[in-house]
């Protein structure tokens, strides 16, 4: 059955949008729809940036009317604010695969917050969680304001990474006071959800766990809001990065091979959602014996530089696999915190410095891309 504009206009007439019930057909804000030979059909909604977030409720709405109509067989609308307000939105630029994504760019950055980097790794166990939280002490180290957002839904361990528990303080409706773990501003949706809960994470609520975190939480202001990603590559990282508006990435891998095929997806899955990839790290690097000072090279060495060199990203540095790493991250005492001046936290130390001379360089945070691939 083919499917007209018509058609889909009709069904967008109901969905109104705003208070006074002047509804998505009649507000001048649709582009023209286009409905492609397989039945999908392709509209965006012309806002203002400012009012992106207000929009974004209609646009799923008015996508999820769309999808529910008989014989159509995709949907992608967009929010849009490529023209002014009064004249009408250009018509959207169809998916198709491998199309380079991130235009039109939605959801607002974050106010008073300089830059949100995302720490991500292709699969869990690598060290990405101790990795973040080092990172984010090491850059505190340099005077910088600094945040941490644990956004880790399968297992989060910041908590537990700063000894930190207990529920955040309500500060007024709809906005929670981070807690202070080693002089950085923390929230983690461990503190929101009970730990053992097992739950499944569907899209539209991996979204708005991570809107809420990042802006129903009091930040201030900071240079750096790191965010501990869920491992992986799935349509939850997806979700998240896409609406997490982000300076940029960056991926942590161990050596051998079998990770760092995952770490490669890690950069794609940036890539696509056109969020530059700042750096990858190399974790549980060299192993030195504490006994003799042997150095061994338990999951191979190197791989992540050779890795990141093959995919063009920078690389940020490597941290060996050691005993006090592990010591007090498990025990809640964050190397780089209680021991600022020893060779763990110096290794920490440096690659945020690294890290925070590509920021400098970079954007600050932009408003989150939407992906335009299926
Ligand atoms: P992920 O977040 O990738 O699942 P974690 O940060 O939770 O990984 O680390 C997994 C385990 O590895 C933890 O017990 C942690 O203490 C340990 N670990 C992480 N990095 C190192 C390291 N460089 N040396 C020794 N142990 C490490």
């Amino acid at each position: 059955m083919a499917i007209t504009r018509d058609d889909v206009l009709k069904a967008l007439a109901a969905i109104p949008a705003d208070d006074s019930g002047t509804t998505l057909a009649a507000s001048g804000r649709l582009s023209q729809v286009v409905v492609d030979s397989t039945n999908r059909v392709m509209f965006s909604i012309l806002v203002d940036p400012r009012e992106a977030e207000r929009f974004e409720p209609i646009r799923r709405k008015a996508e999820g009317v769309v999808l529910a109509m008989p014989g159509v067989s995709g949907v992608f609308a967009s929010l849009t604010s490529e023209r002014g307000p009064n004249q009408a939105a250009p018509a959207p630029r169809p998916p198709s695969p491998g199309a380079q994504p991130a235009q039109p760019r939605t959801g607002p950055a974050l106010p008073g917050v300089r830059h949100i980097v995302a720490v991500a790794s292709g699969k869990g166990g690598v060290g990405k969680s101790t990795t973040a939280c080092n990172l984010a002490l090491g850059l505190s180290a340099q005077g910088l304001k600094v945040g941490l957002l644990d956004a880790d839904i399968y297992g989060p361990s910041v908590p537990k990474l700063f000894g930190l528990s207990g529920k955040p303080r309500v500060i007024e409706e709809r906005l929670l006071a981070p807690m202070d773990g080693y002089g950085i501003k923390v929230m983690s949706i461990g503190f929101l959800i009970e730990p053992e809960t097992a739950m499944i994470w569907r899209g539209p609520m991996v979204q708005s766990a991570i809107t809420q975190m990042l802006r129903e939480v009091a930040w201030g202001e900071l240079d750096v809001l790191i965010v501990d990603m869920p491992p992986g590559t799935g349509d939850a990282q997806l979700t998240m990065a896409q609406a997490t508006p982000l300076s940029g990435a960056v991926i942590v891998s161990t050596p051998q091979d079998l990770a760092l095929i995952d770490a490669r997806r890690g950069v794609t899955m940036f890539r696509k959602v056109a969020v530059p990839i700042l750096g990858v790290i190399e974790n549980m690097a060299t192993f030195v014996c504490p006994n003799c000072g042997h150095e061994s090279h338990i999951f191979g060495h190197g791989g992540a530089r050779a890795e990141a060199e093959r995919l063009g990203v920078p690389f940020l540095g490597e941290i060996p696999l050691n005993m006090t790493i592990r010591e007090t991250s498990d025990a809640g005492r964050p190397v780089v915190a209680i021991d600022p001046d020893g060779p763990q936290a110096k290794v920490y130390r440096a690659i945020a410095a690294e890290l925070w001379s590509k920021l400098a360089g970079a954007p600050a945070s932009r408003a989150a891309p939407r992906i335009v691939i299926e």
